[in-house]
């Protein structure tokens, strides 16, 4: 009756709500900045006419709004006739971004760092419900950016498969899924997202491989167990991929094409619409 009802009002209102927040990776040049600012011009497109800097040094987190055409995973099976969703429509779902440096040192210090301490956390306005991982699709033709993102992608990983093993069946906390955004597929020099995840996925296997072995040298020395520090927790013989890593450790990821640059148009992976969509979903 009305008491429940105000009952479960007082505290819907009372407790603070989870906020829902993303991480935005990946090596510097890849377009997290400009993603960022994109997302908050059409936020709120009043502040579009200022120019909204971000340094590259800290961390920035922005808050924007899903558009209210992107359905979210709470409301994806809901009729379009259901008067929630319109409510939805007049209030937009609202979620934070947290754009990080992706530059050498601090990618270690803050993108890695902020990554394992809201992995862990227990407090709601920290939660992260998603990595967003930024990669400029037309340097990963060059070796050594391959490398490197290859590396940072691998780290990130890593934290995300270590929170899932440790996890304890009683009190499981969400999952984080990681969405690997292949960026600049204007550019007529971009790798399609099919084979940049071709090629993440033989680059991660190759430092994986050179991990294991250098590990399993140490630990042979040192009695260490060196397991966990490998990502995906098979033996050194099979080859690594996004599937086997979901399979094994249930860490999710997925590689969809866009490009910051051209947001409205129809072409290049429709913008970053299909980001937000996988934003909607973890929603
Ligand atoms: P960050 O270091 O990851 O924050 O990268 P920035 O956001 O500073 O972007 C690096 C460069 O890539 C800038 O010159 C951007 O204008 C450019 N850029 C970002 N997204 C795109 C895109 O989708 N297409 C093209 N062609 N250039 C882009």
């Amino acid at each position: 009756g009305v008491p429940v009802l105000l009952h479960v009002l007082f505290f819907r209102a009372a407790a603070s709500p989870p906020s829902s927040n993303f991480l935005l990776l990946g090596p510097s040049g890849s377009g997290k900045t400009a993603f960022t600012t994109l997302l908050e011009a059409k936020s709120s497109p009043a502040s579009k006419k200022i120019q909204l800097t971000h340094t590259s040094q800290t961390s920035t987190l922005v808050s924007v709004s899903l558009p209210p055409s992107v359905p979210t995973g709470s409301n994806r099976y809901r009729s379009v006739n259901d008067p929630s969703l319109k409510e939805a429509t007049r209030n937009p779902i609202r979620y934070f971004v947290k754009d990080t440096p992706g530059h050498g040192k601090l990618r270690t210090s803050q993108g890695i760092g902020e990554l394992q301490a809201m992995a862990i956390s227990k407090e709601n306005k920290n939660k992260i419900r998603g990595v967003i991982f930024m990669v400029d699709t037309a340097a990963l033709v060059d070796e050594g950016n391959l490398r490197d993102t290859a590396t940072y992608l691998h780290d990130v990983l890593l934290v995300l498969q270590k929170r899932e093993l440790n996890k304890t069946s009683t009190k499981r906390s969400s999952e984080i899924p990681v969405l690997v955004a292949a960026n600049k597929q204007d550019l007529f020099t971009a790798l399609p997202p099919g084979s940049v995840r071709e090629k993440l996925e033989a680059e991660i296997d190759r430092i994986r491989k050179s991990k294991t072995k250098g590990l399993m040298d140490a630990s042979a020395d040192s009695g260490l167990d060196a397991e966990e520090d490998i990502l995906g927790n098979d033996d050194a013989q099979g080859v690594f991929n996004f599937k086997a890593l979901e399979d094994e450790t249930g860490v999710k990821v997925e590689v969809v094409g866009g490009a910051v640059k051209s947001d409205s148009e129809e072409e290049f992976g429709s913008g970053v619409l299909r980001w937000e969509e996988w934003i909607g979903m973890c929603l």
